[in-house]
């Protein structure tokens, strides 16, 4: 009972003395508070461009019913913020997926150097309209591990996207791919692959709970571009999926590197 924060009791009268057992419900206990939490930030996230969405209705009807330009003006911010709740749905239901998957080992082969060169090449409009540059160094071969293609597909996308949003505009990503014989990390072989920005950093407070999820390092930016906060939570899992290792270093000033490592 001394180390239980939640015990539940149960007494009974036995031959005259009172007997009561208690149970220990602290894991129970925590992980209702993390699903009441995650349904109250759900909420919060729907609502805040649901409200928007009714006013502008509101003001069509009324006030701006006659002014063509003020009507242009608010379909524009109502499709953005329309775009805003897509987001966040397709980013629950991604996360749920993930979770529900992540104790089923991938059983396709693939080639990680073909992943990432791929993905660099959908993502690059994006880095163009950000004025970043994409640096991929991998090595010429290709390097296999076991691995569900769409999923990391999806884990190297939120991390060169990140580095793009966050990493300021105008400046380099770095991706790397590196393999290594003995990995600690994973005990065995690995392939690594790093995302490095040269942005403003993370403040060191935050680096633990970055994979949270909703959790925002800096919010008001997270949100004027258009983030869930699901990002890093999706990555997580999948990482975990593979059993491998998600590490993330940063200097104020100097930049974020993002690792992956992937046992091969
Ligand atoms: P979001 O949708 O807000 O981008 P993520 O889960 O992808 O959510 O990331 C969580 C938070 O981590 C972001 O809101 C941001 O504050 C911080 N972050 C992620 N990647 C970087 C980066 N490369 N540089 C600086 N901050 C970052």
């Amino acid at each position: 009972i001394v180390n239980c924060r939640y015990v539940r009791g149960v007494g009974a009268v036995q031959g005259g003395a009172v007997v009561v057992s208690f149970t220990d419900v602290t894991h129970l206990e925590q992980a209702n508070q993390m699903r009441r939490d995650f349904v109250a930030n759900v909420s919060h996230e729907l609502r805040t461009p649901l409200t928007a969405l009714m006013g502008f209705i509101e003001t069509l009807r009324g006030p701006a019913k006659d002014d063509a330009g003020a009507r242009e003006r608010f379909l524009e911010i109502m499709d953005g913020e329309a775009s805003r709740m897509n987001r966040l749905v397709g980013d629950l239901l991604s996360l749920n997926r993930v979770e529900s998957e992540e104790r089923v080992r991938p059983k396709e082969e693939l080639d990680l150097t073909a992943q990432i060169t791929s993905t660099i090449h959908s993502i690059r409009p994006l880095a163009q309209d950000a004025g970043v540059r994409l640096n991929l160094e991998a090595p010429d071969a290709p390097v296999l591990v076991m691995g569900d293609a769409d999923q990391l597909r999806q884990v190297f996308t939120n991390l060169i996207e990140n580095a793009i949003k966050y990493g300021g505009s105008g400046r380099r990503v770095d991706i790397k791919l590196i393999e290594m014989e003995r990995d600690v990390a994973v005990r065995g072989p690995s392939a690594r692959v790093q995302v490095i920005d040269h942005g403003p950093g993370i403040d060191p407070v935050h680096l633990p709970r970055l994979t949270e999820r909703f959790y925002r390092a800096d919010s008001h930016r997270s949100r004027e571009l258009g983030g869930t906060g699901l990002g890093l939570a999706i990555v997580k899992h999948i990482v975990n999926r593979h059993r491998g290792r998600l590490r993330v270093e940063s200097e104020l000033g100097q930049g974020t590197t993002f690792t992956v490592i992937l046992p091969r």
